[in-house]
């Protein structure tokens, strides 16, 4: 028999027991997609003979209330070598991305087509097609092909990229009351950073928990195994732990114990002043003295670093990250981020990793302040959803007993919920921030006790009458005495604003907006997410008419600054470390000074969440956290992109093998 008829055999032996299957199907199956453990769609497939070639078809797709929209993906491969010879993808991989892409293969040359252009190149021996995350199936071939072909360390990926396939161990499930034993494998490449899969004895991929092409946590789970959800979800955190705790032990800190930096501009000192030539000792993770050299004394023998010509901050703050991977963490303290709010992820993946953190077992991450969503009804973002008073308490209470500091309440949350989860989290010593639900304003969300709020959108109706008359326009001049009264009201209120300007900016994004003209960042990361972030944007004209709304939003951001309502940066995902950077830069574009901006990334943050005596400037006595940077962005605010080295916990990390170890260029 030969080698390629057996396959053949083995595909249609797996297929008769498929209920429904045409002469020429040899294979079928359909997952159940999630984002943050909500059902969100589903993906069919079928494999089908195709002369001596197979033919994989899927249909990914997303369902929404009001809509859907999929991903449909042909591959044709080798029935025997199973290597690629035509892959065409086209449709939306999430919400926010669209591609179309093909490959085709013959005598070995590939003929390339991505909405970038088209190439022509030689084929590598061994190589497989695969662009964005979606669909699973070719997932699941590109891990077969692996298999059938020596499991090469490396498999070249067109359009472009690296695919890394590594065993990890195995799982027990439950499928109809019986145990099954899962062989597991991450998958690094397809998508930024790590994929967990599981595959049966015959490598059907089962189980896929990773994140989406719009870098929302999501799994993947075929029919008949859904109740594992959570288990998938646990393991999934569990290796995310053990990749991070790896990255701890290769990435040493190049200084840490006792030490002394020399010569820097620092920044942010006690009640934020500025030293010329500064002298900071750090023992043991806190700072031991600050000043100006001459000053103070280094006790003898003391190593030294000398960070004359370079400027050092606080540690950095973003407040609203949703670290869906676990590369997003090395990333971040790259940039300079030491202190990082989640601000909405899953307690499955995000509880491990700030408790590696707390104990030390992972080194190369901020330190970790969790938000928990609650959500209500069909449109609630993920499954921490709330109907009833008691399901809402429960939520807060879960989040509470997991060690969260904060609830996050999203705009889908039923109004008479709102005060119960507020209260409840105030009770038990929590904050509250969040999106405004859309059946109240702001003036009702600073009455019911929000202590922040993200997204700078939900902040705009405060420039309006606290009630509005019928048919009475709402006012949008930030210097108008109604919009005045309206920012005194939020000063005196003492909310907090986290106005996400970088995010707004990149989803207002045309497709075919160069991204690199705003965000520099890009050009220095790795194919696989160049191939995501590229992929968002909306059609020319309908961005147009929303980016004129950006310069207006840094009227208002301006406006509420000088009303002195605490401003904070947060970033919610786009470019790892880099929007930190962008939100800098775009709170100095609005008009804000860049040392305030920079206390709206340290101190501001600090007090918002009661932190401040630990954190937020360089003082004696205070968690040793800084940064150093290779510029002025006392200066020029975007020099913060030069940042070089990272102290947390007095550990000094250079910033060059974070980077690396995430595949991005420092
Ligand atoms: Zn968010």
């Amino acid at each position: 028999m030969t080698k390629k008829l057996a396959v053949v055999l083995l595909l249609a032996a797996v297929a008769f027991s498929a209920s429904f299957v045409s002469a020429q199907t040899v294979d079928s199956g359909k997952f159940v997609l999630y984002k943050y453990q909500k059902k969100m769609g589903v993906e069919n497939y079928s494999v089908k003979m195709s002369g001596d070639s197979l033919e994989l078809n899927a249909r990914f797709e997303l369902s929404f209330i009001g809509g859907s929209f999929g991903l449909d993906t042909a591959l044709t491969y080798d029935g025997d070598t199973l290597a690629p010879q035509r892959f065409v993808t086209k449709g939306k991989t999430s919400t926010r991305t669209t591609v179309d892409a093909a490959v085709t293969v013959a005598e070995q040359i590939a003929t390339v087509r991505t909405s970038y252009g088209s190439t022509t190149e030689k084929v590598p021996g061994k190589f497989f097609t695969a662009f964005h995350p979606a669909p699973i199936s070719v997932q699941n071939m590109l891990l077969r092909y692996w298999a059938k072909n020596g499991k090469p360390k490396d498999i070249p990926l067109l359009p472009g990229g690296t695919a890394r396939i590594k065993y990890l161990g195995k799982t027990k499930v439950k499928r109809n009351g019986k145990t099954e034993s899962l062989a597991r494998y991450s998958i690094e490449g397809v998508m930024w950073g790590q994929e967990i899969v599981w595959v049966d004895k015959d490598l059907n991929l089962i189980a896929l928990v990773a994140a989406d092409a719009e870098m929302d946590r999501f799994e993947a789970i075929r029919e008949g195994y859904g109740s594992n959800l959570k288990l998938f979800a646990e393991v999934a955190g569990k290796d995310s732990v053990k990749k991070l705790e790896r990255l701890s032990k290769h990435i040493s800190p190049i200084h840490s114990g006792s030490y002394a930096i020399i010569g820097a501009k620092l920044i942010g000192g006690k009640d934020f002043n500025t030293i010329l030539d500064s002298v900071i000792v750090i023992r043991n993770g806190r700072f031991a003295a600050v000043g100006k050299r001459g000053k103070i004394k280094i006790p003898k023998g003391m190593k030294v670093f000398n960070a004359s010509g370079k400027t050092i901050l606080p540690g950095l703050f973003d407040m609203h990250a949703h670290a869906t991977q676990p590369e997003w963490f090395p990333a971040s303290l790259a940039a300079g981020i030491t202190t990082m709010r989640d601000a909405a992820n899953e307690i499955e993946f995000i509880v491990p990793v700030r408790d590696g953190e707390e104990k030390g077992s992972i080194t190369v991450s901020p330190r970790l302040l969790l938000a928990g969503y609650i959500d209500s009804g069909p449109s609630s973002v993920g499954s921490m959803k709330a109907e009833t008073e008691k399901e809402a308490l429960e939520i807060v209470r879960t989040y509470r007993n997991a060690g969260f500091q904060q609830i996050k309440i999203y705009q889908s949350l039923r109004e008479e919920l709102i005060e119960v989860v507020t209260k409840e989290a105030h009770r038990l010593g929590m904050t509250v921030t969040g999106h405004i639900p859309r059946s109240i304003n702001i003036y009702d969300a600073v009455d019911k006790g929000y202590d922040q709020v993200n997204h700078l959108g939900f902040v705009m109706r405060v420039m309006s009458p606290r009630v509005m008359k019928e048919g009475e326009k709402r006012n949008f001049d930030p210097d108008s005495d109604q919009a005045k009264a309206g920012f005194k009201f939020l000063k005196d209120s003492g909310l907090v604003v986290e106005p996400t300007m970088a995010r707004a900016e990149n989803s207002v994004k045309a497709l075919d907006d160069d991204f690199i003209a705003t965000e520099p960042g890009i050009e220095k990361a790795p194919f696989e997410f160049r191939a995501l972030i590229t992929s968002m944007g909306m059609p020319a004209e309908v961005a147009a008419r929303r980016q004129r709304g950006g310069e207006f939003a840094k009227s208002v951001l301006k406006a509420l600054h000088e009303a002195g309502v605490p401003l904070i940066v947060g970033t919610d995902l786009v470019v790892p470390g880099h929007t930190q950077f962008r939100e800098l830069e775009l709170f100095v574009e609005a008009g804000i000074s860049p040392v305030d901006a920079i206390k709206s990334a340290t101190i501001v943050p600090a007090r918002a969440m009661k932190l401040d005596k630990k954190l937020g400037t360089i003082e004696v006595g205070k968690i040793a956290d800084l940064v150093i940077v290779d510029g002025d962005p006392d200066s020029s605010i975007s020099e913060i992109r030069k940042t070089k080295f990272v102290i947390k916990d007095g550990k000094m990390f250079e910033s060059a093998p974070l980077w690396e170890s995430v595949g991005f260029r420092p």
